[in-house]
């Protein structure tokens, strides 16, 4: 049976182990050892290696009856992540207040093995579960653009890591992408012979003022973030740096920013001025049916647990947006941890213990 003392002690011990990104090696440890305790398979791929991290990515095997399907949760937290004090206070869990809690993605790893434990111990029926532990997702969705697909037999599954309240589902998330431009003008002396030169700085001011910006439209956004540039008052600057981003639902419009800012590339170029960009495409978007099964498997769950089914819509990225690309379905599920990433982070228990009832379901897969 599930219980939520245990759960409350497992999720308190799991985030008394730091795990920032890249260093994610004793969590990851820890988690080995639970899956040996419960009798689970597992598999470590090379994904820390690749990105230069202490871990891999964790692919545990929950042998059952029926089509496989995987969970999918990070192991890595944001910072400030050093001895992380969880502490009860009425009915949240939050941190003493100096750190994150680490309930994003903790939550969800302790209540699938909270779910599996009870499963075991009931030793009722399972469904043929691949549980993905991925690393490095706060900085880029690193481990799940690493993992190793051949260890994962799943074509579906679920990330638990939406914010949102229990029963949340994203049906729609963004494409996202960015460039890092420089843009060269020439130098000359400000005070002597400023004619002679030609502004970076003002000709990044122009690209900037003429890029879209800030709420494009319903479905897109754009930002410049980062400016840098210029020597001294008295040199006309030869050189300023940008960094900015488009997200998008709908891939055109997103294409349709960039358009964009490559006239104002060609402004730069008519007024004499030279330029270098870079463009990442960081993940790719998706938009889920609403009446897909990986939306039907789940619908009974929230209904029998008396949490309505919401679709929303997304303009961040998740691990479920590497595994759409990968051709495997994956539908983000909401964890009502509220305020992430910030030190005023924290979960309600029963939000906690409710987040393993709908694993528990999911992990039993018959008539409920
Ligand atoms: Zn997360």
């Amino acid at each position: 049976m599930l219980s939520k003392e245990r759960l409350i002690k497992r999720f308190e011990e799991m985030v008394r182990i730091s795990s920032p990104s890249l260093k994610e090696g004793d969590f990851s440890n820890y988690l080995k050892k639970e899956f040996e305790r419960l009798g689970l398979s597992y598999r470590e791929d090379d994904a820390g290696k690749k990105i230069g991290g202490n871990s891999g990515n964790l692919i545990a095997y929950f042998q059952g009856k029926g089509e496989s399907i995987f969970l999918c949760a990070h192991m890595d937290t944001v910072t400030p992540c050093e001895n992380i004090i969880p502490k009860i206070e009425g009915e949240y869990i939050k941190s003493s207040g100096n750190t994150i809690l680490g309930a994003d993605n903790k939550s969800a790893i302790a209540s699938i093995l909270e779910a599996l434990e009870a499963i075991v111990e009931d030793k009722v029926e399972n469904r043929d579960i691949e549980l993905i532990f991925t690393v490095a997702e706060e900085i880029g969705l690193l481990g799940a653009k690493n993992l190793d697909f051949s260890l994962i037999k799943s074509k579906e599954g679920y990330v638990l890591d939406s914010d949102g309240e229990l029963g949340s589902v994203i049906v729609k998330a963004p494409y996202h992408s960015r460039f890092y431009l420089n843009i060269y003008g020439k130098a000359s002396h400000a005070g002597a012979e400023p004619e002679k030169g030609l502004s970076a700085i003002l000709l990044a001011s122009e690209f900037i003022l003429n890029l879209p910006w800030g709420k494009i439209d319903e479905d897109t956004t754009g930002n410049v973030g980062i400016i840098k540039g210029g020597r001294a008052t008295n040199i006309v600057p030869d050189e300023v740096y940008l960094e900015g981003e488009f997200r998008s639902l709908d891939l055109k419009k997103l294409n349709l920013c960039f358009e964009k800012l490559e006239e104002g590339l060609k402004k730069i170029e008519i007024k004499d001025g030279k330029w270098n960009l870079r463009k990442e495409d960081l993940y790719k978007g998706y938009s889920i049916e609403k009446d897909d099964p990986i939306i039907k498997r789940v619908r009974p769950i929230f209904e029998k647990l008396n949490h309505n089914l919401i679709f929303r819509t997304t303009k961040g990225g998740s691990d479920a947006n590497i595994f759409n690309e990968r051709g495997l379905k994956a539908l983000n599920l909401g964890i009502a941890v509220e305020n992430p990433h910030s030190i005023e982070e924290r979960i309600k228990i029963d939000n906690l213990f409710e987040l393993s009832k709908i694993v528990y379901y999911l992990l039993k897969g018959e008539e409920l």
